[in-house]
Order: C-alpha cells, then structure tokens, then sequence
C-alpha cells in the first residue's frame, strides 16, 4: 500500500496532474495522456500505459498511486440491480449500487464513509463518519462499476451518477465538487451534469453554494416530513436548519439555477404518512413547481421505524397530487438485495485501520 503522503493521481484534476508531471520533467502533453489512461480508459495499473516511456512508469509506480477499491462482496438482485462493496486503500468499505434502466446504467456512489448526520432511519450514519472519501475514490466507484460493464460488452456505459450512497455530498463538498468536474470533464467519462443527481439532507450553507457553482445537475432534497417536530425527530439535521431556512434556501436556489428541485419522503407508518401530513406538505411546497419522490421507508436494525403500506403511500400520493403537488411512487429497485445503503458495510467486519469515529450534528 502507498504511503499516506504519496499523491494518488486518480484524485488529481489535469491542472494539478500537469503539474506533478512537469515537476518530473515530463511535457504537457503526457500529463493529459496519463489522464485519460486514468479516466477514460480506466487503467487500474500503470504497466497498462503502453504509450507511456517505460522510466516514467517506474517513477510513477514508485511515488504515486492509483485509486483502484478492492471488491469485496457483490450481490446482484433479480432485477438486475447490483451492490458492491468496495474496500479503499486504507481498509475502510463502502457501498456502491449499479441500476439497469431503460436508458442505460446509472451508478449510486457513496461519498463518505458513514456519515456524521444521524438521521434515525438510516443504516449509514448509525456508527458516525469515519472520514471522508477523496474526490479520486469516488471516482473510483463509479470506474468500477465501468469497467465491469465493459467486461461483458464493450458498448455498455455509465450514463447517469447519484450521490446517494453513503455519506453527506454537501457535508464533503470541496471533494465532491472536484469529483463532479472530473467525472463530467470531456478528458474523462463526459458523464454530463444533467444525468447527475446530489441528495442532501438540507446544509443550507452548501445548498447556497451550490447553488453559485453554475452546475446543471439535479438537486434532491430528502426533506421527509412537513413539519419541524416530526422532521427533528427524524433528522438531527433539522435542529440545525429548520423548515423555515430550508425552504427559502431551496427556493433562492430554484431561482439561481433555473433548476426545480426534487424532494425525497421516505414514508414512516404513524409518523409522516397521515393525511394531515399530506396537506402540511403540500402547503409548504406551495408554487415551488416541485417533484415529491415517495419512497416507503426501508427497515434497518435498530430503527423504530416501519414502513407505510403499499395503499396508504398510492393514497399519500394521491392526495398531494389532488393539491396540485407532482408526486410519484419511487420504485424500489433491488428490494431483495437490500440495496438501500449502508447496511452491507454495517454486516462487514470494523475497518483495518483504526480511524476515529465521530458523530457531528452541523
Ligand atoms: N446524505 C444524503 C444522501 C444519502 S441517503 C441525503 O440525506 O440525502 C439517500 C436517500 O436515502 C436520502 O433521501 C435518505 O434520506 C434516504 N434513506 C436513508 N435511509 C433510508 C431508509 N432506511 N429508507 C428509505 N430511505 C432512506
């Protein structure tokens, strides 16, 4: 394993590659050569750069890396959906899920290991953050899953990203950003910003950041309750940034970007799903033009929660769509597989290294 100080080329932007490069006597021209070995045609070794001079090879064997996880378990479920989990260079795991759809593959990445946010529903964050992941490993994830695809077909693409794995993206940003550049950069996959989606459990700092950055990927917002009681006993989050700083947050950010936002209700039998609840919801979201995604909760261990029932959840839906709110029924791909995250890292044994564990509420 690379020592923590040596440079791992899959997390550096061509500039900084560039740089590294010429540090090493070596023309522009190969650094942007080295880059799309790295994030084009995905090598996962440097012996596979046949185009590169054989003593730049030993040098960057020697000195750098690359971010290449290890899989560690792979499941696949009926429907076509598959969950791996991936094991980084310092033995920490997370999960990655592949979705098959009409148009293609998209990839659900995580961006953190666990997560500081705490929300009560959620396998990820039942142990804290661990540490974040670097803008290379997340690309890693998905190169991953690419390669994989081209095993068995080599038209086969990664055509859509969702940062809904594990971790906070917003609570990661810097990393995620660089990510996101990487990832949508015409020396990489050119995976294009509108078939990139961020959840977040509502930072409003970040969400006004993000909402500068001139992006056009599709903002999701896991809001799942109408009301600051139900929402706080739910998400920790919300003590930090109530209903009433981050619906205006969400608004100023569908001005900025031009983009609507889609919301994430996660539906909890007895908490979020009553009618009640269906008309605070739809007040609140009142002339936002915005998409309300259903989702019924996923059990986890040590969750109090159950979910709504199939009928309640149509009804729910139903309802918010008779108060003019556009609401639909998310289909859940990967049921038996268990592929909401978080909870095939959680079975795996503790990480090699011993990193701190901490739980932040922002
Ligand atoms: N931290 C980000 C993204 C990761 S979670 C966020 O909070 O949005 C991706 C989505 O799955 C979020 O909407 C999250 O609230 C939801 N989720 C987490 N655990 C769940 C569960 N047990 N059942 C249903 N949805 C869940």
């Amino acid at each position: 394993m690379a020592a923590p100080e040596t440079p791992c080329l899959t997390d550096l932007p061509l500039p900084q590659l560039t740089e590294l490069l010429q540090g090493m006597g070596q023309p522009a021209y190969r650094a942007k050569q080295v880059y799309r070995w790295i994030h084009q045609k995905l090598a996962t070794d440097f012996s596979q750069m046949t185009d590169q001079p054989a003593a730049l090879l030993v040098r960057l064997r020697a000195e750098t890396s690359l971010a290449v996880p290890e899989v560690v378990r792979r499941q696949q479920s009926r429907d076509g959906t598959v969950k791996y989990l991936l094991r980084m260079a310092d033995g920490n795991c997370v999960e990655t899920v592949r979705m098959h759809y009409r148009y293609g593959y998209s990839v659900c990445v995580s961006t953190q290991v666990g997560c500081a946010m705490g929300c009560r529903f959620c396998a990820s964050t039942q142990a804290g953050r661990v540490r974040d992941l670097t803008a290379g490993e997340i690309a890693a994830e998905v190169y991953t899953v690419q390669r994989e695809l081209w095993q068995g077909d080599a038209a086969a693409r990664v055509s859509h990203v969702v940062l809904m794995g594990i971790g906070e993206p917003l609570h990661n940003y810097d990393n995620v950003l660089r990510f996101l550049r990487i990832l949508s950069g015409p020396e990489g996959l050119n995976i294009g910003m509108r078939n990139v989606s961020l959840s977040t459990c509502g930072l409003v700092p970040q969400i006004d950041r993000l909402s500068r950055e001139d992006l056009q990927l599709t903002l999701s917002v896991s809001l799942h309750a109408p009301d600051d009681a139900t929402r706080s006993a739910m998400m920790p989050v919300n003590d930090a940034f109530p209903l009433s700083a981050l619906i205006p947050a969400c608004r100023r950010y569908q001005a900025a970007t031009g983009r609507r936002i889609s919301f994430e209700y996660a539906m909890v039998r007895g908490v979020n799903d009553t009618p009640e609840m269906a008309e605070k919801l739809a007040k609140l979201l009142k002339g936002m033009g915005a998409h309300v995604n259903l989702i019924p909760v996923n059990p986890v261990d040590g969750s109090p929660y159950t979910a709504s029932d199939a009928a309640n959840v149509q009804r729910f839906a139903a309802r918010l769509r008779a108060l003019s709110l556009n609401a639909t029924v998310r289909r859940r791909l990967g049921a038996d597989i268990s592929a909401a995250c978080g909870q095939l890292r959680r079975e795996e044994a503790a990480p090699r290294t011993n990193t701190r564990q901490e739980r932040i509420t922002p």
